[in-house]
């Protein structure tokens, strides 16, 4: 008798975990990865004995999987894509944010080779994940001349759209060839949530098309009506791009955006938070996060910056050493908020990989599990408050910083960050806003280790400084 009816609620309770609201989602997993820059002559190069050509003439030695003064061989980009398959076979998604070309001058490429290289790339993805869907953003290398993108219709845009075609949908082609933006529906039945893929490179300093332009191809009207539209259906919504505003955080004072680009992307995310629930971007090609707050000082939201697959050494003045190990990326996420549960970041050893090839070991090298966000940093998860959670742990405690450091260049660079490095980093991750951020560098910069402890135990004794401004 107590079993039937037992047997008679389990239907009932089902149902009332159906109309439940977040019940009905389980966990998914997908993959991010950014910043390929196949170069297509690194092989005939090495064979010859020349630097590569995205070496910008530095000489160095050219491994079989790549070299930390180039861009990626080919042999590099198969074993990531071999590595993703090897991992996770069957994402729900994949996201990839761009740069697709070598860091090659204008002169060297063209708009044809561009073309040819993303549609290359694209094969590859295709072939890696055949019938999944993938959301792409284009980076600022994959245009011709680079960075120069038009807030208008563009050939490269509509070729792009046509490459892309089989993960786009019929509303999303036009708007991409008008502007290379567009948003999705997540796929999957019940899934509440939206991918919004921008073309963040309008508003890059180097962009010369949109300068003085008040919003390059009204993208950023478009991205309040989107977000406008997905509260309203009770969407989650994910952000992707390639630029990421806010400043980098190798190079002390190193923005990307347009000033008031900037401002208006924060103000967009400052309003719209509540829907948002988290935005991917490259570019870096190092492995950081940025944090959003609200006007006053709740953390709202964050931007995870994923490492590159390129070990590109960046010739950027005044960063020294700026290479990477190769690095792929899984985010575990909720599938009804879209709330980020985990992130897995794998890396490729590159010098490893090299010598063992020389000693004649290894068809393929290993990509290894670098780190799990949540074993890491000891956080439930990685949402916004999380993140705080792991900005004030990278604050105050030097063993979590270093951690983070050595993440930051999946694990090429393993010096200690100290002092600058600290402030670089810890202002670049908290402020995205240009004027908080040089608040933030000048509040902590001025003063050198020891005598800077006693000058903010007395600061702070005098109540000139608020504490939650000092890193
Ligand atoms: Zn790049
Ligand atoms: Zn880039």
């Amino acid at each position: 008798m107590q079993l039937t009816r037992e047997l008679l609620l389990l239907p009932l309770l089902y149902l009332l975990a159906l109309a439940l609201p977040g019940a009905v989602g389980g966990s998914g997993r997908f993959w991010h990865l950014t910043d390929l820059h196949w170069d297509p002559g690194y092989e005939a190069a090495a064979a010859a004995g020349r630097p590569c050509p995205s070496g910008g003439g530095r000489a160095g030695p050219a491994g079989p999987w790549g070299s930390y003064l180039c861009d990626s061989p080919r042999r590099l980009l198969r074993s990531a894509a071999r590595a993703m398959r090897h991992r996770l076979a069957a994402p729900d998604f994949v996201l990839w944010t761009g740069d697709d070309t070598p860091h090659v001058p204008n002169e060297e490429l063209g708009e044809e080779k561009v073309l040819h290289i993303i549609a290359n790339l694209t094969s590859l993805i295709k072939e890696t994940f055949p019938g999944t869907k993938v959301y792409a953003a284009m980076g600022n290398h994959d245009f011709h001349p680079k960075n120069q993108f038009p807030g208008k219709e563009h050939r490269i845009y509509k070729q792009t759209a046509e490459l892309w075609r089989p993960w786009l949908s019929d509303a999303s082609l036009p708007l991409f060839r008008a502007g290379a933006f567009y948003s999705e529906k997540l796929p999957g039945p019940g899934m509440r949530g939206r991918m919004v893929v921008l073309n963040t490179n309008l508003y890059y300093d180097q962009d010369n098309e949109t300068a003085g332009e008040e919003d390059p191809g009204g993208q950023f009207q478009w991205l309040e009506e989107t977000l406008t539209n997905a509260s309203r259906a009770d969407e989650m919504v994910y952000i992707l791009g390639h630029v990421p505003p806010g400043f980098f955080e190798k190079k002390r004072g190193k923005p990307w955006f347009r000033r008031d680009f900037n401002e208006r992307y924060l103000g967009i995310v400052q309003k719209h938070h509540s829907v948002i629930a988290a935005q991917f971007f490259g570019h870096h090609h190092t492995d950081s996060f940025r944090m959003f707050y609200s006007p006053t000082g709740t953390p709202i939201n964050v931007m995870f910056l994923a490492p590159g697959v390129t070990p590109w050494k960046t010739t950027l003045p005044g960063v020294s050493n700026g290479a990477n190990n190769p690095a792929i990326r899984v985010v575990s996420y909720d599938q009804d908020t879209l709330q980020v549960l985990d992130m897995v970041t794998y890396y490729l050893n590159l010098t490893r990989a090299n010598k063992m090839a020389s000693a004649g070991q290894e068809e393929f090298p290993e990509w290894e599990e670098e780190y799990r966000l949540t074993e890491a940093f000891q956080v439930p998860d990685g949402s916004a408050r999380s993140m705080q959670t792991v900005l004030q742990r990278l604050s105050r405690d030097p063993h979590y910083l270093q951690l983070y450091y050595e993440f930051n260049s999946a694990r090429y660079d393993l010096e200690p960050c100290q002092q600058e490095c600290r402030v670089d980093h810890l202002c670049a991750i908290r402020e995205v806003d240009y004027i908080k951020y040089d608040e933030c560098v000048k509040t902590n910069s001025s003063a050198s280790a020891a005598s800077s402890v006693w000058l903010l135990v007395f600061c702070m004794f005098l109540g000139f400084l608020s504490p939650q401004r000092v890193l």
